[in-house]
């Protein structure tokens, strides 16, 4: 970790892509200029990625971030050194590792002194490795002692993974290897797009295709994916509840339902039905827009489908009903026998690189390492006796994710605050009130690889190893686990996050138990998660190398692991299935006189989340340079708008502006933003932060705003 230019390894490295949660496999070799590696993109670069045939779930192909992701290595794009505040409001200045860490220390130890444990937080993010993630958990109950650890996980999957543990007893994104997809009689997706967020998956949905199988995609905007489907309902932003009744209540009047599964494997169809009833095709088009005989094409094409499936993005997930929605969907995969048997089944298109790891492992406010919960006595003892600690050290739950934000520097709240691997500043939502309470912290500690808009608020920036740089583990969609492998050196003045939460424990008065080597942080959560649903136990460095990655649970080291969940019985206490007891509600916010559209947000095929990484890439940055207002030509006209002319979008929360882009290819009733950019084209600065009652995910998918033409909205 002393090299002075990021040079690359001698060999070839087998890794994965730094990115989304496909995880795409790809190999590193030497650059051509393995020595001058100052430059910028390309050509100095200490490594190029190669393709990866061999690698099963992506076979090689890999989107522009992927084949772009060497330019963040660049000491261009990078932080190298820590950076510290001597005063509130002055400048960021250059410091040294020893300095910038005591000062860290005596600032999260003045914190509790002064106000308690609770008062010191973390926020972790989905793209740490399971390592860091682990370590990162540990750290906060066993160091800190805080209860408030939460992660931008929050807003990205939680309330898939709630629908998913009730239904089924436990949350894995897919319960089958993205490979079965091809071989389902239909697929129905639901709020996702694929062909724009992880476009190598793209292949699974056109081999199914292929195969003679239907794919039906639920989108309240025609995407690049839904043009690739044998029929597309275009719903209105939070429809997809409703929707997914209706459908119910077709395949059941249709007499569609699999009765011997239904007796067999479930419980709760009862309440289900009389609910699904309430939800005629008429009621169901007035709701959603859809019209009735769509409603009864995918209906009957699901339902006499030999087998089907249902996967969900962050479409259905991000409401504030979002766990009731995935509810539902789940509900039509169980009536129909679409579970727990090959090629079938429900699942959640994770977003972020390590969306799934990311949860499994104790850096939820809920959670303890093997997706324990942390109010269970035997998984606080079983945990507690790893760390080497009583288990009435372990604090109980912390704020979810939004609320742990909402509450920084005020009575009761976080004041100080460790953040790592995330940039509030551009993702959470309502953003601009989540900037005023970072601002409001008495300390703000961003261990981050570049200087995001929420480091540019820090009083500690601690400048931490990437991907390419670090050995690691991450946890893909399917729940395969798979190994990063270090292909290059890092800047020298980068540390790992792994190195500093050892430093850090270490001046808090906990010497040992943080290693700072990722293997060695991996042996030690095999055990911690050992027995429980996210079982790591049996799985090695040296197996996920040999084998592809491992599928969790893997409990022990001559167990090959588990691709497919369920086949035998699902994870719940009498083993079956759970119908969710769930009915049509609005969203949080519909829209009214004052507010008469629906925004939804979303993201674009070259950029990634806050766009902190993607949008210091040249080649990213010009094919999505920046936010824009996707608007249908009617509703163009009626405002008198033309394609590129400045918009600006009002909600309750807040302003942004943003050209106009006019495409027939979106609802007229709604406005769509991507949410890549910081500044005036901020998309958060308008979502709504209410929460699932369940999951505590926020509402970032939809909420009411007004739309004007820029200067007119500035004399008038
Ligand atoms: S699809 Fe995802 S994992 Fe694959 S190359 Fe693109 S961003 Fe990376």
């Amino acid at each position: 970790m002393t090299s002075t230019s990021p040079a690359a390894l001698a060999a070839a490295t087998d890794t994965h892509c730094p990115y989304c949660s496909l995880q795409c496999g790809m190999r590193l070799s030497p650059g051509p200029d393995r020595a001058g590696a100052e430059g910028a993109e390309g050509a100095g670069l200490p490594v190029e990625v190669l393709e990866r045939p061999d690698f099963p779930v992506n076979r090689g192909a890999l989107c522009g971030k992927g084949r772009t992701a060497p330019a963040l290595l660049a000491r261009a794009a990078r932080l190298t050194g820590p950076l510290l505040r001597d005063r509130p409001g002055g400048p960021l200045r250059s410091a040294s590792w020893p300095e910038a860490l005591d000062r860290v220390a005596a600032g999260l130890a003045r914190t509790r002194a002064e106000h308690g444990a609770d008062a010191v937080g973390v926020f972790g993010g989905g793209g740490l490795t399971n390592e860091k993630a682990y370590l990162l958990g540990k750290f906060a109950r066993v160091v800190l002692g805080t209860a408030n650890i939460d992660y931008n996980g929050r807003f990205c999957m939680s309330s898939a993974a709630a629908a998913h543990r009730r239904a089924f007893g436990l949350d894995r994104g897919l319960p089958f290897p993205l490979a079965d997809i091809p071989h389902t009689g239909c697929l129905v997706l639901v709020g996702g797009n694929p062909a724009e967020t992880m476009p190598p998956a793209v292949r699974y949905l056109r081999e199914l295709r292929e195969n003679g199988g239907s794919l039906i995609v639920v989108d309240p905007r025609r995407t690049r994916t839904a043009e690739l489907a044998d029929l597309h309902l275009q719903p209105r932003p939070g429809g997809d509840l409703a929707l997914a009744l209706g459908l119910l209540h077709l395949v059941i009047a249709d007499g569609l339902v699999d009765r011997d599964f239904i007796d067999r494997r479930t419980t709760g169809f009862g309440p289900a039905r009389e609910s699904a009833m309430a939800h005629w095709p008429d009621r169901v088009e007035r709701i959603t827009g859809v019209p009735v005989h769509q409603l009864r094409r995918a209906a009957r094409t699901f339902g006499e489908a030999t087998t089907g499936m249902v996967l969900t993005a962050r479409g259905p997930e991000q409401q504030s009903k979002g766990t009731d929605t995935v509810g539902a969907w789940i509900n039509l995969c169980l009536a129909t026998g679409n579970a727990g048997r090959p090629y079938a089944g429900y699942g959640c298109l994770t977003g972020q690189g390590n969306g799934q790891g990311g949860r499994e492992h104790g850096q939820k406010a809920d959670q303890l390492p093997g997706y324990r919960s942390i109010e269970d006595p035997a998984a606080r003892e079983h945990v507690a006796a790893v760390w080497g600690v009583p288990a009435e050290r372990i604090p109980g739950p912390g704020r979810s994710a939004y609320e742990l934000l909402d509450g920084l520097g005020r009575p009761g709240g976080v004041r100080a605050l460790l953040l790592a691997g995330s940039n509030p500043v551009v993702s959470a939502p309502d953003a601009g009130h989540v900037t005023e309470r970072l601002r409001a912290l008495d300390l703000l500690v961003v261990a981050d690889l570049v200087l995001s808009e929420t480091a540019r608020l820090a009083d500690v920036v601690l400048p931490v190893t990437q991907w390419a740089e670090e050995d690691g583990t991450t946890t893909n969609l399917e729940g395969r686990v798979i190994l990063r492998r270090r292909a290059v050196d890092p800047p020298e003045g980068v540390r790992s996050e792994l190195w500093l939460l050892r430093e850090l424990a270490a001046r808090l008065g906990v010497p040992e138990g943080f290693p700072a080597e990722a293997e060695q942080a991996f042996a030690e959560l095999r055990r911690a998660s050992a027995g429980g649903d996210a079982d790591y136990a049996g799985i090695s460095y040296r197996r996920i190398a040999a084998e592809d990655g491992v599928f969790w649970p893997c409990p022990s080291e001559d167990h090959p692991g588990t691709p497919r969940l369920f086949l035998d019985r699902f994870a719940t206490p009498d083993g079956r299935a759970r119908f969710a007891q769930v009915t049509h509600r609005p969203a949080a916010e519909e829209p009214d006189e004052a507010y008469p559209l629906y925004l939804t947000t979303g993201r674009v095929l070259a950029q990634y989340q806050s766009g902190a990484q993607t949008r210091r890439v040249a080649e990213l940055n010009e094919a999505a340079p920046g936010p824009y207002v996707e608007l249908h030509p009617r509703l163009a006209e009626r405002l008198g708008v033309v394609d590129g002319e400045p918009l600006a979008v009002t909600s309750r929360r807040g302003r942004a502006v943003a050209p106009a882009r006019i495409t027939d290819a979106i609802r007229p009733d709604t406005v769509f933003m991507p949410f890549h950019w910081a500044g005036a084209g901020r998309a958060n600065s308008l979502t709504n932060p209410a929460l699932d009652p369940v999951s505590r995910m926020p509402e970032f998918k939809l909420c009411a705003v007004r739309v004007e033409r820029a200067h007119l909205e500035v004399t008038t």
